[in-house]
Parts: structure tokens; sequence; C-alpha cells
């Protein structure tokens, strides 16, 4: 029963993830991750449009099994285009941006700052009223 709840569970988290394309699977943040999910991984030009499939192992060879192409950008090596080339992995092709994550990580920094500015006041007053101030 138990098995069955969470086959059941897994199937709806990844049809959540397949539904906001800017929720990155965990096996894609690394080459080595991509590797062994067979991922297929395409580099592409936002400027004349060129693209390929990027050649993984050679990736791994240059950089080390943990790299990330993330986030991940390069110059255009179509002659004169000069370009930028981004990754997409996936069919259909998905971006390797981690628009989701960075969202969280900007709110979780807008949080703390909230905190360390209630924080400040509340010592303010403590320090004048002599109550203990906060760590
Ligand atoms: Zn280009």
């Amino acid at each position: 029963m138990l098995s069955v709840s969470k086959a059941v569970d897994a199937d709806w988290r990844t049809s959540l993830m397949a539904k906001n394309p800017a929720y990155l699977p965990a096996h894609v943040w690394t080459v080595a991750g991509l590797i062994d999910a067979q991922e297929r991984v395409i580099w592409s030009c936002r400027k004349c449009g060129a693209w390929a499939q990027a050649d993984l192992l050679a990736i791994q060879r240059a950089k080390g099994p943990d790299y990330s192409l993330v986030d991940r950008t390069s110059r255009c090596r179509v002659e004169g285009c000069g370009g930028t080339v981004g990754f997409h992995y996936g069919s259909p092709a998905r971006p390797l941006k981690a628009l989701r994550e960075r969202q969280a990580a900007i709110q979780g920094q807008k949080e703390r700052e909230e905190m360390a500015r209630a924080k400040a006041a509340y010592n303010e007053v403590a320090r004048r009223l002599k109550f203990p101030p906060l760590p």
C-alpha cells in the first residue's frame, strides 16, 4: 500500500515539475547528472540561431563531473556572430536556467533583511528600556 501511494506521489510531483519549466530537477545541475540520465543537451545562439548538441563527455573531461551548465552562457563560435549561447536540456528542450531557484534566493534575502531591520529596531527600544537585547 505504502509503495503505491509513494509512486502516485512521485508521479504527482513529476507532473507538477513538468508544468513549470522554470523549475529544474536535481539531476540537471551537474554534467555528470545529465550524462547519467542520458539527457540531450543543446546549445543555441540567441543572435544567429545556430544550435547543436553539446558534447557532455568533452565538457566533463575539461571541467570535471560537478561542472554545472545551469545559468551558464558562452560566446557563439559561429564566425562573425559574437552572440551569446545558452544551454537547453530534454525534449522538448527546456532552458537550463534556475529562474525559480533565483527568485527563492532573492525572496529569502529580502526576508533576512526584513528580520535584521526588525531586530535592530527592537534592540534600540530594548537598550533604552534596559531589556536584554536579541542576539
Ligand atoms: Zn551566433
